[in-house]
């Protein structure tokens, strides 16, 4: 079976994931880049949570009334398929299982997959930075020769990886990383900190999630610069959801899942304008 369009979401099986694969099936028909037959990869790292959430949208009354998906004679199909970002074994056999099923290539991937985690010792940081920064990016790498070349990749990052937390100096190194390398540094010398206990000395929070956020941020930046400089046309951005209720954000969010869908979504099917390496939020760019 082929399809026109092909997408991939990571960490789907709830949250901000599960809500940006069912804004994806009923956002397509008016999308632009609405080309015919969408097939929605819904990833998860635990096969009964995955299908679980494939059945939960095939019967999902807005999607059924909208006729968003294939079965009520819509466009677009939804499919599970294992994805574990911290095992790098689980992201090979996806791409490779990708790659033989997609020859002409996967449209966009949206990283939403990622961990938050209560405290900042050194062991927190190891894990929070692993998934968030460390595997994201790994992730990226194995999808980005997938990709069609006009092909997106959407990473969720957040507001708490806005640079107004950290020492002038700091901040400064963030914005002048021109590439992965000076990022990943600065992240390096973030759990050194930990480690030694002075990051408040070093220049930085103590809030491991906030500095893998900003690494997102930077990393983002830094891989669309040098995917532009290689000549491709990719569109590569991060983005906020917002303060969206979720299991992570323990029921005190103040918008929907689906509310905190929209920007992700956009940066997926919409026109973008052709804009790589931004951060966005509210369907915006901000600053850093
Ligand atoms: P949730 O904790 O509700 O969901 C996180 C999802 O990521 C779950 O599906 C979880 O799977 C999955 N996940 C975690 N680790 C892995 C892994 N190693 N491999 C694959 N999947 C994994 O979080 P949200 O939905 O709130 O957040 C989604 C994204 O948005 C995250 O990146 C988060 O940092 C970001 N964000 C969220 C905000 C918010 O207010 N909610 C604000 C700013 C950013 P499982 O069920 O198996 O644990």
């Amino acid at each position: 079976m082929s399809y026109n369009r092909i997408g991939v979401v990571t960490g789907a099986n709830k949250g901000v994931g599960l809500a940006i694969v069912r804004q994806l099936a009923l956002q397509y028909p008016k999308s632009p880049l609405n080309n015919g037959s969408f097939l929605i990869y819904l990833t998860a790292r635990d096969q009964g949570r995955g299908e679980a959430a494939v059945k939960a949208l095939e019967q999902d009354a807005q999607l059924k009334s909208a006729k968003a998906l294939k079965a009520d004679g819509g466009l677009s199909e939804i499919k599970f398929h294992a994805l574990d970002i911290t095992d790098s074994g689980s992201i090979k056999t996806f791409a490779d299982q990708l790659k033989q099923t997609h020859g002409d290539g996967v449209d966009f991937v949206i990283n939403n997959a990622g961990i938050a985690m209560e405290g900042s010792n050194a062991q927190v940081v190891k894990t929070t930075l692993g998934c968030n920064y460390y595997s994201t990016l790994e992730a990226c790498h194995a999808f980005i020769p997938l990709l069609k070349s006009t092909g997106r990749i959407v990473n969720l990052a957040s507001m708490s990886g806005h640079l107004n937390k950290y020492s002038d100096e700091v901040r400064n190194r963030f914005l002048a990383s021109k590439t992965e390398d000076d990022v990943t540094s600065i992240m390096k010398d973030f759990a050194s900190a930990v480690e030694a206990g002075r990051e408040k000395e070093a220049g930085f929070p103590s809030a491991a999630y906030a500095v893998s956020k900003a690494g997102m941020i930077g990393g983002t930046r830094a891989l669309a610069r040098s995917e532009k400089e290689k000549g491709s046309s990719l569109l590569i951005n991060s983005c906020c959801p917002g303060y969206v209720n979720t299991d992570m954000t323990k029921g005190n969010g103040t918008k929907s899942p689906d509310e905190g869908a929209q920007t992700p979504v956009m940066l997926a099917i919409q026109d973008i304008k052709g804009h790589t390496g931004l951060f966005w939020q509210n369907e915006k760019q901000l600053e850093w």
